[in-house]
């Protein structure tokens, strides 16, 4: 072999080895950083993702923060629109309470007359009914039993007709009645059975006969007034008399004259009246009475009740509890 040949030989070989070297450095240098720009962008790509998908939550987090405060805020306004709602009830029961208070206004500033007709029932109950009916007028009826016998189906009436039933006393007889606390209880007691039986009323007021003032009573009439509050019942006395009792029997005429007359000194008339078979003349006159009181125009005519101011001749005397 020649010199020539040989660094030839030589000079390939040494060709050979640059042209691995660089290729080996191109692979060497080059593919890491192939590697690493794929490597980069699928980084970025899914940092990029990444940050959509975090958008994503963000957008849902805001959606349902959003649909939270919407219900909220609904389910305020509803239970504002509740609130209203009722205010507004307040607000219509108290307008339906309001008329109520004027009217108890109105009604309190007219004088209170209430008719009452002792010792019936009578023959003439269904007259004075008939004109109470006609006026629209309802009055008190302080009953007794003895004539109730006679005429049993008029206490039903003068209740059913809207009347009120109180009590006079069982026998109306003042010496046995009087006689002791334990007859006048025991005639009472009779009464309000007698009164419960036929009506199925619990009679609760009374008028003493003679009023709670008598003087012919043998018992203490203070004690009397005492027991029968315990009993739970309240007495009335009167402060118009209509004179109807007195002997010779007045007229119709005078008997108007004697209740109207009393009107004016009176915010509270209690017109003591009777209804007995001789007393035609109070028949005669409740018409003219009644058209007289109404006339006025300041005076309401009601039946007792328990708003009713009674008017006592004698207070009842209390022990000390
Ligand atoms: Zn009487």
């Amino acid at each position: 072999m020649s010199d020539d040949n040989l660094s030839v030989s030589r000079r390939k070989r040494v060709n050979f080895i640059k042209g691995f070297l660089v290729t080996l450095f191109l692979v060497m240098i080059i593919t890491p950083l192939i590697i690493s720009t794929t490597a980069l962008i699928y980084v970025t790509r899914l940092d990029k993702k990444v940050d959509e998908l975090s958008d994503q939550v963000s957008k849902l987090e805001l959606t349902y923060m959003l649909k939270s405060s919407a219900d909220e805020a609904l389910d305020s306004m509803i239970a504002d629109r509740s609130d209203q709602v009722i205010k507004e009830e307040d607000l219509l029961s108290n307008q339906a309470a309001e008329p109520v208070k004027e009217a108890q206004i109105e009604e309190s500033s007219n004088k209170k007359v209430y008719l009452t007709f002792d010792d019936g029932p009578s023959s003439n109950t269904e007259k004075i009914l008939d004109i109470l009916d006609e006026y629209d007028v309802k009055a008190t009826f302080f009953v007794t039993g003895y004539q109730a016998q006679k005429h049993p189906e008029w206490y039903k009436e003068i209740a059913d007709r809207g009347h009120t039933i109180g009590m006079h006393s069982y026998s109306h007889v003042y010496r046995d009645i009087y006689s002791s606390n334990e007859s006048f209880t025991a005639d009472i007691d009779r009464l309000s059975t007698y009164i419960k039986e036929t009506t199925g009323i619990e009679a609760r007021y009374l008028r003493f006969p003679g009023g709670s003032s008598n003087s012919v009573s043998s018992v203490a009439m203070s004690d009397l007034c005492a027991l029968m509050h315990e009993k739970g019942y309240e007495y009335f006395d009167w402060n118009i008399s209509s004179q109807d009792a007195t002997s010779p029997a007045p007229s119709a005429a005078t008997i108007t004259a004697n209740v109207l007359s009393g009107i004016d000194a009176h915010e509270t008339a209690i017109v003591l009246m009777h209804d007995a078979a001789e007393k035609n003349a109070t028949v005669a006159a409740l018409p003219g009475i009644i058209e007289g009181i109404k006339a006025r125009g300041d005076c309401d005519i009601l039946p007792i009740d328990d708003d009713t101011q009674p008017v006592q001749h004698l207070s009842p005397v209390f022990e000390e509890e």
